[in-house]
């Protein structure tokens, strides 16, 4: 499979913005900068922001052990997988492939981006229809989506249904990891290179705790980078959001002390969930949260509202008849839930 025979004519014969800082890219030296048409007063933020991120990456280079030239940055990982439909999918003529249930940006981007869907459910236990994902693709399915450590199921996919689908489809893959950070399996990062049709997203906006920044993360292969950074917005990561994520990077022992925490407060979670006595299933998590099966989900969710604590309700999602999403919170906040769900 060639990575070029799958991207979009007209992005391939693109002639990308060129910015200011595109041209004359050595924005921290000490020239006299006339040339963007900003306010010379210094503020702090008056300067455009670096459009490549340089030190953000260098850092996230360093920590996911990959190329500087295998990450792109987007302005969440919604801007990360919006590049990826517009290089990859023509309107009107390919599709995409989902897994529901699963993360509802996939078909909301597929629907703006005039992109047929078409999904193809897990199995009971959560896991991919391998025989079922390729029976549906055709020469027009140019991206299949697995979200692994899935939401709202909070599973991750075994490495085999991952391996076969990265080898068997005909397109991008597309590996949401959002949750990787508190998955007991490893990331597929260390596999990039093996894998060239392969484009793992990941996010500060869960583990990392930054979801107010707006940093998504794109890892792939230098051709398809390459190819995204053609058509993203020039300078689409802000200046503040560079400044703060390159200080939480450069800080990871709080990320990973915070992640510990978190992961100690899912088992006790977990643990007190059992003695509740209309929870009918609590399904293994690898994630930050928890699905759990309850005897009826509209009427304990508002039950919960009633009570100031706000879930998730997936009742109306696929395979999730009466299912609850529950994101692992403080200590504090654990015990004030498993107290209201007692009392209901
Ligand atoms: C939360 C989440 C994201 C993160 O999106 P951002 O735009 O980076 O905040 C991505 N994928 C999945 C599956 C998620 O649950």
């Amino acid at each position: 499979m060639k990575i070029k025979d799958l991207v979009r004519d007209n992005i391939k014969s693109l002639k990308p913005y060129s910015s200011a800082r595109d041209e004359f890219k050595e924005f921290n030296s000490d020239m006299i900068f006339l040339d963007a048409n900003e306010n010379p007063h210094e503020n702090g933020v008056n300067r455009y922001p670096d459009p490549q991120q340089t030190t953000v990456k260098k850092e996230l280079a360093k920590i996911k052990k990959v190329k500087e030239n295998q990450i792109l940055l987007g302005n969440g990982s919604d801007e990360v997988l919006d590049l990826i439909f517009r290089a990859f999918c023509e309107p009107k003529q390919d599709n995409i492939i989902t897994l529901p249930p699963t993360y509802g940006m996939y078909k909301v981007l597929a629907n703006i981006n005039n992109i047929e869907e078409r999904e193809v459910l897990l199995t009971k236990g959560f896991e991919p229809s391998i025989k079922l994902i390729l029976e549906r693709a055709d020469k027009n399915s140019k991206i299949l989506f697995l979200c692994s450590p899935n939401n709202p199921t909070g599973n991750s996919f075994s490495k085999e249904s991952i391996e076969v689908l990265l080898s068997t489809f005909n397109g991008i893959v597309v590996l949401d990891e959002a949750y990787i950070d508190f998955s007991s399996k490893k990331s597929w990062l260390k596999r990039l290179n093996e894998f060239p049709n392969l484009i793992i997203t990941q996010t500060l906006s869960k583990a990392y705790g930054m979801a107010g920044i707006r940093l998504g993360i794109c890892y792939a292969s230098s051709e398809i980078i390459s190819i995204l950074n053609k058509i993203k917005p020039p300078y689409n990561v802000n200046k503040l959001t560079q400044k703060k994520a390159l200080k939480r990077l450069l800080n990871i022992g709080d990320v990973k002390a915070e992640i510990k925490k978190i992961l100690k407060e899912r088992s006790r979670l977990i643990k007190k969930l059992e003695d509740v006595e209309y929870v009918e299933e609590i399904y293994k998590t690898d994630a930050n949260f928890v699905l759990i099966k309850v005897d009826d989900a509209n009427k304990r969710y508002a039950q919960l509202v009633e009570k100031g604590i706000v879930i998730r309700n997936r009742t109306t999602q696929p395979l999730c008849d009466n299912t609850l999403r529950l994101t692992v919170g403080t200590k504090k906040e654990t015990k004030l839930l498993i107290k209201a769900l007692k009392d209901i």
